[in-house]
């Protein structure tokens, strides 16, 4: 994990100047080639507790190219921990490449039937020892708003008026809201279809002095989570030749394309400076049959 190689990329192009709106992107995949950005900053005070805790032990939960998996895997072997991965789904012939990398990091997976999966309370009660501590789906939590949090202070982020990010589990957009400006607005871009419970989920996870700042917008799903079209696959490869600026298939390419969508609809007033958080998550291309991305 290298912090001093974060970095922000500013974005020149017509659909930006056209409107008088500029775009940074805080380039928080740059700081590891395989654990995704802002799931590290998640994780850093579960594994801080789970050490006062004395446990010796994490254990998680996610699917096959979970970009939280990868990343739990790598962060407990580096706090000198053991790990625990419940996978969605039977064991494949085959690992996906996040999940033999995270057993390359010494992640234990268990395999899960997608309907037992569901029970996670019954999981936990099968595998639970006194020696481990376990961390929700997607790092969601307020130790993980806390961490993602600190995302803010990476760089200085107080000239933007607008943060823009992609939501899963929405611990991230909490923690971006909560270090943000009175006089920013939070926004998060849904990777997931029709999840308009997630805005009570980041409100748990906020003070009220807080709340008001973020709103989510659910039309950037691309069919579904996970799910990406023709025309997200071409729009990644696109930005990527223009800009030099590699986004992923499930979070990142969704939220570029919504901030250019947005802009040209005239979502943001002349003057506006936005910044956009490339949380990573890169690793999860690798889904994808070879030569479909340009990168
Ligand atoms: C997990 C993830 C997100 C979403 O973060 P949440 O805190 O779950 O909302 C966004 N971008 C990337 C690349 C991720 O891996």
């Amino acid at each position: 994990m290298d912090f001093s190689l974060i970095d922000v990329q500013g974005v020149e192009a017509k659909w930006l100047t056209d409107k008088e709106v500029s775009l940074d992107v805080l380039r928080l995949d740059k700081m590891h080639a395989v654990v995704s950005g802002n799931k590290w900053f998640k994780l850093k005070h579960y594994l801080a507790e789970a050490k006062s805790f004395e446990r010796d032990t994490i254990a998680t939960f996610g699917g096959a190219w979970s970009n939280h998996i990868i990343a739990a895997s790598y962060a407990a072997k580096d706090a000198g921990l053991k790990s625990i991965g419940v996978i969605r789904g039977e064991q494949p012939q085959q690992l996906s490449y996040t999940l033999a990398t995270a057993a390359e990091y010494g992640m234990d997976l268990r395999f899960i039937s997608r309907e037992q999966y569901k029970q996670k309370d019954e999981i936990i009660k099968k595998l639970d020892k006194h020696n481990v501590y376990w961390i929700d789906e997607g790092g969601y939590g307020l130790l993980g708003a806390k961490g993602a949090a600190e995302i803010v202070n990476t760089i200085d982020t107080k000239k933007y008026s607008h943060i823009i990010a992609a939501v899963g589990t929405g611990t991230m957009l909490a923690g971006l809201v909560s270090a943000s400006q009175p006089n920013q607005t939070i926004i998060g871009i849904s990777s997931m279809k029709k999840n308009f419970g997630l805005t009570l989920k980041v409100i748990e996870l906020l003070s009220t002095r807080t709340a008001a700042r973020f709103e989510i917008n659910h039309d950037y799903h691309f069919g579904r989570y996970g799910k990406h079209s023709d025309t997200l696959i071409s729009f990644i490869n696109a930005v990527y030749l223009k800009h030099q600026l590699p986004l992923d298939i499930i979070y990142t390419g969704k939220t570029f394309y919504a901030i250019k969508d947005m802009v040209e609809k005239n979502r943001f007033r002349s003057g506006s400076s936005l910044l956009m958080i490339h949380s990573g998550g890169l690793q999860g291309n690798r889904g994808l049959p070879a030569k479909v991305l340009a990168f």
